[in-house]
């Protein structure tokens, strides 16, 4: 047994300190970034926001606003098996995301990102998927994933990820820390994994744990290239579900509510995931201006005119908690 006496930290253990800026205006600041990935050699352009794969945030709905947005959508993955067409144009802008054993359906995806995604990326099994995937579709821009430690960001890339997906336990509705006591403060495993990415040419997504504009701010600050979120997007028309008494349905995809809906419950998995209720809030354009509101403020802040110097213009104060200072609604 080690410990590990490093202190690492979550987004609501820092904030950012505001530095001297030439800026005029929140319009000044330019949201879009140019990734050219690794081994697909691809370049793709827009705002590095995804929202997560889940079953109500990652719908049509969501990406015909997401696109419009130049965001990235993931579709929740039942739409992979029979439902790819339900998707509809700016195609590019979506990342279609299997298991293990979907390495069939995602091969036959011709444009966007493909990625294999798992709650445990430190597996054999998983990174001999993520060569078999690489294999098959040398051409693709391929993520991988789940990871939050420098060692492993290199592994899957050194075999054929381009993008790494980052977090382990950080979810809104995931029970993964409480259930069994593994994870990694989410914006140490960021600045970790980013670094490892980087030294390679390569590319991470900060995944989960996002829970207003400032915590995303806080991911690109450090160093995520891509930023994924879930519960923020949750609650709006444009989910799958029903508006009930003022609230809708969210669940974790390793909940009760998705083993049910997806029948695969088995002896040895219990969930690691819950489910929720959330306010209704209307259209997802409303909190997409917000979101990128609070991200051009926090640049304007700190004098990065691109979201892509945001991070070597970023200082980092550590605080014991910000969730008092913060405006989250
Ligand atoms: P959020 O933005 O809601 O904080 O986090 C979204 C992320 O939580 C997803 O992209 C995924 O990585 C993770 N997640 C989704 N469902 C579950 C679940 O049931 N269990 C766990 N452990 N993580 C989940």
């Amino acid at each position: 047994m080690l410990i590990n006496e490093d202190i690492k930290i979550d987004y609501s253990d820092v904030l950012i300190r505001p530095k001297r800026s030439t800026m005029n205006s929140r319009g000044e600041v330019y949201l879009g970034r140019t990734h050219k990935f690794l081994w697909s050699k691809k370049k793709w352009t827009g705002i590095p926001i995804m929202s997560a794969n889940m079953d109500t945030v990652g719908t049509p709905g969501m990406h015909k606003i997401l696109s419009k947005n130049n965001m990235i959508t993931c579709p929740a993955k039942h739409y992979l098996k029979k439902d790819v067409s339900k998707f509809k144009g700016g195609l590019e802008n979506i990342c279609w995301f299997g298991g293990i054993d979907d390495i069939k359906h995602l091969s036959k995806i011709k444009k966007g990102f493909i990625g294999l995604d798992v709650a445990n990326g430190y597996t054999i099994r998983f990174v001999d998927a993520v060569k078999k995937l690489r294999d098959k579709c040398p051409e693709a821009t391929i993520a991988a994933g789940n990871v939050v430690t420098a060692d492993m960001t290199q592994e899957l890339i050194l075999a054929g990820a381009d993008i790494v997906k980052v977090g382990i336990g950080p979810g809104s509705v995931c029970t993964t820390r409480i259930k069994t006591g593994i994870g990694y403060p989410q914006l140490s495993a960021v600045i970790e994994c980013a670094d490892a990415a980087h030294g390679l040419d390569a590319h991470i997504i900060a995944d989960g744990g996002c829970t207003n504009s400032g915590d995303i701010v806080k991911a690109f600050a450090g160093g995520a290239d891509f930023v994924m979120i879930g519960g923020i997007l949750a609650g709006h028309d444009e989910c799958d579900g029903e508006v009930e008494n003022g609230v809708m349905k969210f669940y974790g995809m390793a909940s009760e509510s998705a083993m049910d809906r997806h029948g695969n419950h088995n002896n040895y998995r219990g969930a690691e995931g819950k489910t929720v209720e959330v306010p209704y809030r209307g259209k997802v354009d409303d909190t997409i201006k917000d979101i990128l509101s609070g991200i051009r403020s926090a640049c304007t802040y700190v004098g990065a005119n691109r979201l892509k110097t945001l991070s070597k213009c970023t200082t980092f104060v550590r605080v014991h908690n910000t969730h008092n200072t913060i405006y989250e609604d």
